[in-house]
């Protein structure tokens, strides 16, 4: 595996896991799509939309790399 070293202090990279999404969005779809599946049966169908684009929003991650002494991120796709 090739080393990364940090733009900003030279320091070896290292890959880590973060959120590809901001998690409270993921949650509020869901919670907006509960709340029309339960309250709304019209909305009921776009509840339905909701609830499983909201997890996908909640659980995606992705790889980036990151650098311990400084704390800067890099996408890893760069
Ligand atoms: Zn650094």
């Amino acid at each position: 595996m090739r080393n990364v070293r940090c733009a900003n202090c030279g320091e070896t990279m290292e890959i880590i896991k973060i959120d590809k999404y901001s998690k409270p969005h993921g949650v509020a779809l869901v919670s907006a799509g509960l709340l029309f599946l339960v309250a709304m049966p019209l909305e009921a169908l776009l509840g339905l939309v909701l609830i499983p684009f909201g997890l996908v929003v909640s659980f995606s991650k992705k790889d980036v790399w990151n650098c311990p002494a400084c704390a800067a991120m890099v996408d890893r796709s760069r």
